[in-house]
């Protein structure tokens, strides 16, 4: 228990840091935005090819909007600012395209599998899909 505590602690801090409310919300953005590589990384795996799904946008954007509010509040940081000023644009762009495409996806009649937008075949079960215009 002293092992543990020893290595939790340091200097009086949990982890030797100096905890501030910001502080928590800059360990937040990045616990969130670290953990997108994990999602990502278990969908490829989960499905044998690469895989960006919607949730890794999610923790991108929830990520660096938590950093960049800890960079212009708390931190005052140009150069930290600047890293996450306009990295949100492009997450929210993919959300964007990525509910588009959703949308699209045609549920097959056969198995109710929702294939892709555009498909002509169910990639389930291999019947044909309705034609769309
Ligand atoms: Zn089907």
């Amino acid at each position: 228990m002293d092992y543990l505590q020893s290595l939790l602690f340091h200097d009086g801090q949990f982890l030797g840091i100096q905890w501030h409310p910001w502080k928590v919300v800059g360990w937040a953005g990045n616990v969130v935005f670290t953990s997108r590589f994990l999602v990502q990384w278990h969908a490829t795996e989960k499905s044998k090819r690469v895989v960006v799904p919607s949730l890794f946008w999610w923790l991108s954007l929830t990520g660096s909007l938590l950093l960049l509010a800890y960079a212009g509040f708390y931190q005052r940081d140009s150069v930290f600012v600047a890293a996450y000023a306009f990295s949100w644009i492009p997450y929210l762009r993919n959300l964007l395209i990525h509910q588009r495409n959703e949308r699209a996806r045609q549920q097959c009649m056969a198995c109710s599998h929702k294939a892709e937008a555009g498909a002509r075949f169910c990639s389930q079960c291999g019947k044909a899909l309705p034609e769309t215009a």
